[in-house]
């Protein structure tokens, strides 16, 4: 199947789902509906980012 190549190269078809569980940000996570993996909807900062570049 075209989609599994997709997702052995990590192109996953991720869809937001909210765990009913959880409350606010904590129950935001992607499932893909190809493979049914499992992402964190909520992503770390990346270190060494430079913040502040449109100040003004
Ligand atoms: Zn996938």
């Amino acid at each position: 199947m075209i989609g599994k190549l997709l997702c052995a190269i990590g192109r996953h078809s991720f869809e937001k789902r909210v765990n009913p569980e959880a409350s606010g940000t904590a129950g935001i996570y992607y499932l893909c509906r190809r493979c049914g993996k499992e992402k964190a909807g909520y992503e770390p900062p990346t270190p060494g980012q430079s913040a502040g570049m449109a100040g003004g």
